[in-house]
């Protein structure tokens, strides 16, 4: 009773906030009520032994500072108390300086230790959290199409995603850390990312460079970048992989078209020069029927170069419009009988016999009307063109569930089996003797097959040299 008021006292003194208990049991509740810093336990209390409340109190909060009082009889259970976890003992009797030491010093032990929990509790916070990003980072780069490969100074691959396995082929991705010259097999990649890893230059960015792999149709583009901290020192390097095969065919298509184009128009220009020429030479002088000869060839070729050019443009609009293409209600069997009447006098000039003859009525289908003229007009053109004296073109139709059928079919010079399959492609013109002096872009046909493309149809051609052609169309019925 003296100890704990004289205690109260001193500590009261010290500023410290105060509460007594009686016996064990008493102050085993007031710790489960209210949270203490430092507990001063009497060994020899009535009730519940010193050493068991210690160890009840540190069930309660393993923190709490415990000082145990003890008089000589004791202090050999306090040396144990203090082993099981009791911060210090302090033998009666004792001054009001050692007791107020003491606990000052338990007290600042304890936040000392707090401190130090709190601390420990953060940083787990943080590495759940470092790992919860981690893990989330690693599921935005597996789904990403692109690959994606991260070096480390070392060189070794710390982070890579699916596809880049796939389109780099990546081996012995088992597990992260493995020098990139082991998985890597392509040598112009690793020499890109030692250049990076290697680079003492702060504002180097990039390096973009198209790779070859084991698949020769395939090209990717790989772009590599070095990754720096927030104080710009150099920690690794970051390599994003892109398909690009389909881009590249696409150029390769593009420059294809583009050379043949400028092939085709160099000829009939180089004409045009040729004549306008040797009329300026001044080689027939004063003869006007040669010159008029002369200037007529010239201007032949520049109606073909001006036909030329007009299909150039029909297959641009074709291509770029393909979303603006106007369907509507067309009754093909009308439209075609108006080509067929509109021909009539270029056939008999030829001689040849042009007939439309409807085998079943066609019903109306969706489609874009200037398309369907321009097809028509081609290929009706073409059966009267490539025709022969005396000859015939016969238009016929046909009806299935899904498809109309227009059939046009000549009894003309043929194509060769060899030319067939090239028929459609662009610039092509079957050269033989009797379709030498007949004029041509030798873009109708492409022109044609792109129409009925757009519109979900197809186009079908059967010939035989000298016997004729029939050509075949195929539009979707109205659903
Ligand atoms: P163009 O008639 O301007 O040469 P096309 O693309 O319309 O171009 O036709 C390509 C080639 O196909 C023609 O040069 C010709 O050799 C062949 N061809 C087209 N239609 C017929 C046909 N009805 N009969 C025989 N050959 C044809």
């Amino acid at each position: 009773m003296g100890i704990r008021e004289g205690c109260r006292r001193v500590l009261g003194e010290e500023g410290y906030d105060i509460d007594l208990a009686e016996d064990g049991t008493v102050g085993l509740r007031r710790v489960q009520e209210k949270a203490y810093d430092l507990i001063l336990v009497d060994l020899m209390m009535p009730g519940i032994g010193g050493l068991d409340l210690i160890k009840k109190i540190h069930e309660i909060d393993p923190e709490i500072i415990l000082v145990v009082i003890t008089g000589y009889a004791t202090i050999e259970t306090a040396v144990e108390a203090t082993k099981r976890g009791a911060y210090d003992y302090l033998p009666k009797p004792f001054t009001p300086e050692a007791l107020a030491v003491l606990v000052k010093r338990g007290i600042e032990k304890r936040e000392l230790r707090l401190e130090a929990q709190r601390l420990h509790d953060e940083r787990e916070q943080r590495l759940l959290e470092l790992a919860g990003e981690k893990s989330r980072l690693r599921s935005i780069i597996g789904c990403m199409a692109d690959g994606v490969l991260v070096t480390n100074l070392q060189r070794q691959l710390v982070l890579w995603n699916a596809a880049a396995v796939k389109m780099l082929r990546l081996s012995d991705t088992d597990e992260p850390g493995r020098l990139m010259d082991h998985c890597l097999k392509n040598r112009a990649l690793i020499e890109s990312l030692d250049r990076i890893l290697g680079s003492k230059d702060e504002s180097f960015s990039m390096i973009g460079q198209e790779i070859r792999t084991d698949d020769p149709k395939s090209v990717l583009m790989a772009q590599m970048a070095p990754v720096r901290d927030e104080h710009g020192r150099l920690l690794g390097a970051v390599t994003v992989i892109r398909d690009i095969t389909n881009l590249k065919e696409i150029e390769t298509i593009k420059s294809q078209f583009v050379s043949m184009v400028a092939h085709e128009l160099r000829s009939p220009l180089a004409a045009i020069e040729g004549w306008l020429g040797v009329v300026l030479s001044g080689e027939a002088a004063g003869d006007e029927e040669q010159k008029r000869k002369w200037l007529l060839r010239a201007k032949e070729r520049a109606n073909s170069l001006l036909a030329l050019v007009q299909d150039l443009l029909e297959i641009n609009k074709i291509e770029a419009g393909k979303v603006a293409q106007k369907m509507e209600s067309v009754q093909l069997t009308d439209m075609i009988g108006k080509i067929v009447e509109f021909f009539k006098p270029e056939a008999e000039r030829q001689h040849v016999l042009l007939e439309m003859k409807p085998s079943v009525a066609l019903p109306a289908i969706q489609a874009d009307i200037q398309d369907m003229e321009k097809l028509f007009t081609n290929l009706v053109s073409n059966a009267i063109k490539y025709n022969v004296e005396n000859g015939s073109v016969t238009i016929e139709t046909s009806l299935d569930a899904h498809f109309v059928g227009i059939h046009i079919r000549d009894t003309g010079v043929g194509i060769a089996p060899a030319d067939l399959p090239r028929i459609f492609d662009d610039f092509f013109r079957a050269e033989t003797k009797r379709t030498k002096r007949i004029s041509g872009t030798g873009l109708g046909l492409t022109i044609a097959k792109k129409i009925v493309d757009s519109h979900f149809g197809h186009i079908e051609v059967e010939s035989q040299p000298d016997r004729g052609s029939t050509f075949s169309v195929y539009l979707p019925r109205k659903k």
